[in-house]
């Protein structure tokens, strides 16, 4: 198996993506850019290649796996049948950042769904992924391009950083333009439900469908997306989600900020982020990770980050702030 990224100017996209497509036909896995984050794909009919993206991320196997298509007709090949709401949000919002979850066929793996008979499918837009998944011939699972539960990867570094050599190619396609994860939404059920915020915003889907129903707030829905864990895209340093950006007391303690749009005025603390300068949400979100993970190389004590209006992407963007910032025993 090839091991080896073209580290040379030389080697052209269409190259790579020809390289990065041949080496998932064989069997391999692939990290590979989307519009949100970079994933980690592997041939959704291939158990054998699917398992290894488990043990790559050390993500546990009840949590299934997103099957990425490139067209319709791919669409037509992993779920069983496509409710007509369905039609109406394909048509609407793919390719782009909305996962659908349908019945799904026979012939997708149970690993695949972990054990589930439904189907999570989306169609990304970010054109490398599509010429790739088109160029392999088959619909691809894969799951973000990062240890499981630790923040995800929006560039090829931050998957170099946290998988290295477990992956067998890393396409780079470069930083993520929308930066957060898809948002999911169950067909299952009438109406629909959300299992996920995330890079499209439920009132833009709700345009579509009418209301969607989302979970009572303090009643755990039962999970059935790892986004649900209360503690998920972590850091590996501690990190606190505030209203107001307030530096620690203790003057020996290093302290990072994470800011949305202003940094704070007082010097205490040693490091800033500053998400959007103009408070645009979308570019708050396309940041977030970035800035999440520059921080995390400090080895700051602390990052406290601030919450960002509750409204549109922001969101999705505070549901992985307070998730980040859960403990880690919960
Ligand atoms: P990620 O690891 O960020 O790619 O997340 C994939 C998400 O899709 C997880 O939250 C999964 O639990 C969710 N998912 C995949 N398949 C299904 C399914 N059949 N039903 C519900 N959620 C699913
Ligand atoms: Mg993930």
């Amino acid at each position: 198996m090839h091991r080896h990224n073209p580290s040379s100017k030389a080697v052209s996209s269409n190259d790579a993506v020809a390289e990065a497509a041949r080496i998932l036909r064989h069997g391999g896995m692939v990290a590979f850019p989307t519009e949100t984050v970079y994933g980690l794909g592997a041939d959704a009919f291939n158990e054998i290649a699917v398992a290894r993206i488990f043990e790559a991320k050390q993500r546990p196997r009840f949590d299934p796996l997103i099957v990425h298509i490139a067209d319709a007709d791919q669409l037509t090949r992993v779920v069983a049948r496509v409710p007509i709401l369905a039609t109406a949000l394909i048509e609407s919002f793919w390719p782009g950042p909305l996962t659908l979850i349908l019945p799904k066929s026979a012939t997708v793996p149970d690993l695949v769904t972990a054990g589930l008979p439904s189907v999570a499918v989306r169609m990304p837009c970010h054109p490398m992924a599509r010429e790739l998944i088109r160029l392999t011939g088959t619909p691809l699972a894969a799951p973000s391009a990062n240890s499981f539960g630790q923040t995800s990867s929006t560039n090829a570094d931050h998957v170099r950083q946290s998988l290295g050599d477990k992956v067998d190619y890393i396409l780079d396609g470069g930083p993520a333009a929308v930066g957060i994860e898809s948002t999911i939404i169950s067909l299952l059920t009438s109406p629909p439900a959300i299992l996920r915020l995330g890079g499209l915003a439920l009132e833009t889907i709700e345009a579509v469908t009418g209301p969607i129903s989302r979970p009572q707030p303090g009643v755990l829905p039962v999970i059935s997306a790892p986004g649900m864990l209360p503690r998920h895209y972590a850091p590996h340093t501690p990190l606190r989600l505030e209203s107001i950006l307030t530096p620690p007391r203790d003057p020996a303690c290093r302290a990072g900020a994470l800011a949305f749009c202003r940094a704070p005025a007082t010097t205490r603390f040693v490091a800033v982020e500053v998400l959007s300068p103009t408070s645009d949400l979308r570019e708050a979100a396309a940041n977030l990770f970035g800035a999440i993970h520059r921080l995390d190389r400090l080895s700051l004590d602390f990052i406290i980050a601030e919450r960002v209006p509750d409204e549109g992407l922001g969101l999705a963007i505070n549901d992985r702030l307070a998730r980040a910032a859960a403990p880690c025993f919960q």
